[in-house]
């Protein structure tokens, strides 16, 4: 009797610790992400085991059931999933399967593991089912991240190279050309300073849109940088070839892009093309070579494709190579200062005279300022140089006004880089007290450059300098986004017209309507208004037909030396 009781405590026990087992069993599949079907085929008996609720609304009660899943699949997944589920007919023990569900919005990863006994015969089937959509999604977006520009849909730089890369492979072998398009958006920074970054930022994206239709098996694009864009088309002909696919640029770009805020933006791009083999073999140095001539489209105007040669190379050589002369010049005092005279057009006496820096290089040649004063923009060695410029004229001015007494005003350039420069106006004002030099002596030329900066900041330096005195004069006027409507706000006092508008007054009867235009508005508003680059007799005498103030220009004296100028003073004064 004992005998039995203890055998009923035991079973007792041993059922209490299977249930224990099993609950544990049942809780930790019900706490894990993934929901289970056990099949038993000793017993034939199904468990399905977690929230299934999720992906079925049946249930599977026999072994045979479990074809029932493949519903939960989209058609083109249910091959492999059958294959999946019936491992054991393949001979594998365990396998895993990613795949989308019929409401193509759940990725799940099922995974079957199958047990067999010491016969090889099939006793227990483990089928595990996640939703793995989070991840499945966040991996989509690595690769997209890892390949893609999420703003245009274009390549990002990094995989633009690997892909140019092996065009260029391709095109050696296939003795193949391969062109490179760097397509720079004109001016953006303006429209980003005006619109403000995310409208900016739409106007990337429509344009990035439009050259991502452009791209198909040969044609590859990319966002390169804020606004660069790049192309590479191999074996460029017929539909995609440079002109042609230039060709849908501009046509694209003839009308404004249109924003969400229903405004349109006029854009131009500048587009610089390099080829293998012609410009390098090297895809990175193929980019290189693009982007020194979208520079040089840039400069050339904006607003236009230029095709790499080697003589731009040279000229980029000669620039680097000025850059690094330029450095020794300014510790080596290569720089001395000329001066141009300006003329009152009605009397024909003298007004003063523009200081003009001049380079003499080691072998004698002169660098012209237009060559070196951007370089020295870009390096920073404009500040230095802009010092030197303005102490030896306001020395020479002095000098001249100590031999002659005679009412002169100096005109001295200055780079917006110099002007933008929080200490300018303090530095210009202790150079002239401590020349004794008075500060409506002084004029200083600005060009329109500096009006794209911070305007308000420009617009209060200009007042303070006039405040104390000293001049502002607007240069080169006409050549940048110059219109006459704004100069009216301008606190200047003198307007110089640039010598495009001068040149052909005396033949070409637009240019001189033009050019009369100017000069009679300029001095409705109460501008002094020098025209420059007078090179004729003629061009004098038209100008003063319409009493412009003041000319400069080679007719009346090129820039010269201070002594020179003294010459000029004692035969006009
Ligand atoms: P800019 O300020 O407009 O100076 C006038 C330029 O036109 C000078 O060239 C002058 O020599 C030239 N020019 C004057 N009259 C005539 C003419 O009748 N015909 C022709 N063909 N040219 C004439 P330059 O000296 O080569 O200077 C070029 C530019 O370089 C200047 O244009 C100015 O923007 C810049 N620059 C010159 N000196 C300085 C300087 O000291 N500081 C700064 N920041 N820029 C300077
Ligand atoms: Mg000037
Ligand atoms: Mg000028």
């Amino acid at each position: 009797m004992d005998d039995l009781r203890y055998q009923i405590d035991l079973l007792t026990a041993l059922n209490q610790k299977l249930n224990n087992n099993e609950r544990m069993y049942k809780l930790i599949c019900e706490t894990s992400k993934r929901a289970f079907i056990y099949i038993n085929y000793i017993n034939n008996t199904v468990k399905m085991v977690g929230k299934w609720e999720d992906y079925i609304d049946f249930r599977i009660d026999e072994a045979a059931e479990i074809t029932r899943l493949l519903d939960i699949f989209t058609e083109k997944e249910r091959g492999e999933i059958r294959r999946l589920l019936f491992i054991e007919k393949e001979g594998k023990d365990e396998q895993s399967y990613e795949a989308e569900l019929r409401d193509e919005k759940t990725w799940v990863k099922l995974r079957v593991n199958i047990y067999r006994d010491e016969f090889g015969v099939l006793t227990d089937k483990i089928i595990a089912i996640e939703n793995v959509t989070k991840l499945h999604n966040h991996r989509d977006e690595l690769t997209y991240l890892a390949y893609y520009d999420n703003m245009t849909n274009l390549y990002n730089r990094n995989y633009f190279i690997t892909k140019l890369k092996n065009f260029v492979e391709m095109a050696e072998s296939e003795k193949k050309i391969v062109s490179v398009m760097l397509i720079d958006i004109d001016d953006f920074h303006k429209i980003s300073d005006s619109r403000g970054i995310v409208m900016g930022d739409e106007v990337i994206q429509n344009f990035g849109l439009f050259l991502n239709d452009l791209t198909e098996n040969y044609v590859i694009g990319s966002r390169f940088d804020s606004d660069i864009f790049c192309l590479a088309i191999y074996d460029p002909c017929g539909h995609r070839s440079v002109e042609t696919i230039y060709k849908s640029i501009k046509e694209f770009l003839s009308h404004p892009i249109r924003l969400t805020d229903m405004t349109d933006v006029p854009i131009t791009v500048s587009i610089g093309v390099a080829e293998f083999p012609e410009a390098s073999d090297n895809a990175l140095q193929l980019i290189n070579c693009a982007e020194i001539v979208m520079l040089k489209a840039k400069e050339a105007g904006k607003n236009n494709l230029k095709f790499f040669d080697s003589s731009i190379l040279n000229n980029f050589l000669r620039d680097v190579s000025l850059e690094n002369k330029l450095k020794e010049a300014i510790f080596g005092e290569k720089f001395f200062m000329n001066f141009q005279p300006q003329f009152y057009t009605e009397s024909g006496k003298i007004r003063g005279v523009e200081a003009l820096i001049r380079w003499r290089d080691r072998d004698g040649t002169f660098i012209s300022p237009s060559l070196f004063i951007p370089i020295a923009e870009k390096n920073g060695a404009i500040v230095p140089i802009g010092d030197f410029v303005l102490e030896e004229s306001i020395k020479a001015h002095m000098n001249w006004k100590m031999k002659f007494d005679f009412p002169m005003i100096l005109s001295v350039n200055i780079s917006s880089i110099q002007y933008n420069r929080q200490d300018f106006v303090p530095k210009v004002i202790a150079l002239i007290s401590k020349y004794n030099m008075k500060p409506e002596e002084l004029e200083l030329e600005i060009t329109e450059s500096v009006l794209i900066d911070d305007f308000k900041s420009v617009i209060s330096k200009m007042m303070e300098l006039r405040d104390y005195g000293i001049k502002v004069s607007l240069d080169d006027f006409g050549t940048g986004f110059s219109s006459l409507s704004y100069l009216k706000g301008l606190p200047i006092d003198t307007l110089k017209i640039d010598k495009s508008f001068i040149d052909n007054i005396t033949t070409d009867n637009a240019s001189w309507i033009i050019a009369e235009t100017i000069i009679s508005m300029s001095k409705r508003l109460g501008f002094e208004t020098v025209a420059e680059g007078v090179e004729t007799r003629e061009q004098y005498e038209k100008l003063k037909e319409i009493s412009c103030d003041l000319i400069q220009g080679f007719y009346l004296g090129h820039p010269m030396e201070a002594k020179m100028i003294e010459e000029l003073l004692i035969r006009n004064i």
